[in-house]
């Protein structure tokens, strides 16, 4: 399921972003909504899902907008356990671990390929546990997006939080701005 929030007409200035620029990631309230209900209905299993949208240099901070999400089952008890065998066997459940099918990231950038945008972060949840990067989703972050992480406690959402690998491989808080809603009423459309 896609979210789609964007009314406005934005430029893809940058398609990577820089280890040391700063940067910050703008949403809107319907966005942020949209990230808590999925969380508060996987609960108490983490649920995942990819941000859309574009991010462009302004005076050498990367402005990262959030446009797009696209909703994504949490593969990781059908697909990804033989991948960390070594975790211990309390961690191999959809309750602490999220991961994204392959067919889902496929389908995602096509379809944000469609509107000009790219595939700028993922969020997920962490069920009775702070919004803080586990070793595990250090482990599989890729550099240029940014993570959301909503902290859910007891099934209702309490702290949104994105973070940010630097050039030593470890999360750093990113900055968040909320601002206005794109469009009166979010347009939800099927794949
Ligand atoms: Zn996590």
């Amino acid at each position: 399921m896609i979210l789609n929030l964007s009314s406005g007409n934005y430029h893809r200035n940058i398609r990577s972003s820089c280890f040391n620029s700063s940067t910050v990631l703008s949403l809107n309230p319907e966005q942020i909504d949209h990230i808590q209900s999925h969380a508060r209905d996987c609960y108490p299993q983490e649920c995942c899902g990819l941000m859309l949208g574009h991010i462009v240099d302004v005076g050498g901070e990367l402005q990262k907008t959030l446009l797009g999400l696209y909703t994504t089952d949490n593969a990781w008890d059908s697909a990804s356990e033989s991948i960390d065998a070594q975790a211990s066997e309390q961690t191999l459940t959809a309750n602490r671990r999220y991961w994204i099918a392959p067919q889902d990231l496929f389908n995602a950038q096509k379809y944000a390929r469609t509107q000009g945008w790219d595939i700028i972060g993922v969020y997920h949840s962490h069920p009775n546990h702070e919004a803080v990067p586990s070793e595990c989703d250090r482990n599989w972050a890729w550099p240029q997006y940014s993570y959301v992480i909503v902290a859910v406690n007891n099934g209702v959402p309490h702290d949104f939080r994105s973070w940010m690998l630097d050039a030593q491989q470890q999360f750093r808080s990113e900055p968040v701005t909320v601002s206005a809603s794109a469009v009166a009423s979010p347009l939800e459309t099927d794949i």
